[in-house]
């Protein structure tokens, strides 16, 4: 069986978390201080703040940037649905635009049309890993006076080129970048999350959120000699990341250049051995974009049914998964207004399909899996 994908954890990662069980020090403190210096340095970024997975980082960036009732947020329906709850749970109003349908990512003419006086943010996502337009994106917040809050889950180690050089995702480009550790993105904590910023006081407030508003982090009343009243400043959340995770995630990070180069390699191997496919449509990477390659993703001939295709594949033992899912036609928004058309969100939705990748992945897997899909597609 060949899976969709699998982590890379080892003896390192599995040293480390015992490690962290038997220092008498499990719940945020230490290992994740050092996590979050650790990833501000790799990402280039002023600050990270560590908190318990993507979701909760997406809240604490909207909450931070005192989204509520009455905003409206522009963002990609096609993306996890996670994107769009974190809006709801702030009590804004998403506003879905289409996407790019040559990279999957939210298309910045689209995000211009969307705009009225409501509008307070723009929650860009780096779709599987492909940076999204950043630099149009980052110029129209800026005219517009709008937040952009970067959604990184999937883009741990993904790379753009600004003023002729390379940065990793997170340095930031928006405000905000908030980061996943899920086992199905790049480098894993098991659940975990990560929010970098530029901005000191949105960092400071970041702390807050994540630990009920607490006005002193336990470290430092363990470590006082002096006893210390903590206060509540605000209405905040338990989000925090334990140190146990955060241990597995400074090996994950050691790891994370590694991690990309091969995933990168083995794209490029996809790329070689799917070249020849008619009909078929094969990722694309803008020349100043560098993909982390989270996913896969290619786009089906015309006629071509998902569902029967994938599961000639798992009838074969490989594993694979349908495009990116569109928030607009789950439960919770399949009745709200829908302004802009979705169209491009929709046909890459039903029409793409995740191929397996991961580092541990062979020659033998990936030539095996382009031959089952040239023999089911009868090319
Ligand atoms: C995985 C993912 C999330 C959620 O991340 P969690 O860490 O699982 O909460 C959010 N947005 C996107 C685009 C994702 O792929």
């Amino acid at each position: 069986m060949i899976p969709i994908a699998i982590p890379l954890l080892d003896k390192e990662e599995a040293d480390a978390a015992r490690e962290a069980v038997l220092s008498g020090w499990v719940s945020q403190g230490p290992q994740v201080a050092a996590f979050e210096r650790e990833f501000a340095a790799l990402v280039g970024a002023p600050h990270a703040c560590a908190v318990s997975n993507c979701t909760t980082a997406l809240h604490v960036a909207l909450t931070a940037a005192n989204i509520g009732p009455g905003d409206e947020v522009i963002t990609a329906s096609h993306s996890f649905i996670a994107t769009a709850n974190c809006i709801k749970y702030c009590g804004a109003t998403p506003v879905f635009v289409d996407i790019d349908p040559d990279s999957y990512n939210i298309d910045p003419d689209r995000v211009a049309e969307a705009i009225t006086s409501r509008t307070r943010a723009i929650v860009a996502v780096h779709q599987m890993g492909m940076p999204c337009d950043l630099a149009a994106l980052a110029a129209f917040a800026d005219r517009h006076g709008l937040i952009l809050i970067e959604d990184a889950a999937c883009a741990a180690g993904s790379e753009v080129r600004v003023n002729g050089h390379w940065e990793r995702i997170g340095k930031p480009h928006g405000r905000i970048a908030c980061f996943s550790f899920h086992p199905r993105k790049v480098i894993t904590t098991g659940e975990g999350g990560m929010l970098t910023t530029a901005d000191a006081e949105l960092d400071r407030k970041f702390r807050l959120l994540r630990q009920h508003g607490m006005s002193v982090p336990d470290t430092v009343r363990h470590g006082s000699a002096q006893v210390i009243f903590e206060d509540y400043l605000m209405v905040g959340f338990n989000y925090r990341m334990t140190d146990i995770q955060a241990s597995v995630g400074r090996k994950q990070l050691e790891r994370l250049s590694e991690l990309v180069a091969r995933r990168r390699s083995l794209a490029s191997r996809y790329t070689e051995l799917l070249g020849n496919i008619e009909g078929l449509i094969l990722p694309f990477e803008p020349q100043w974009a560098r993909s982390n390659w989270q996913s896969y993703c290619v786009r089906l001939p015309d006629g071509v049914d998902q569902k029967v295709l994938m599961q000639r594949f798992l009838d074969q033992g490989i594993a694979t998964r349908r495009g990116i899912m569109c928030a607009h036609r789950e439960r919770p928004y399949s009745n709200d207004k829908r302004p802009h058309d979705l169209r491009q969100s929709e046909l890459a939705q039903d029409h793409s399909i995740l191929l397996p990748l991961y580092a541990q992945m062979t020659e033998e897997n990936q030539v095996l899996i382009a031959e089952t899909l040239k023999k089911e597609l009868q090319v």
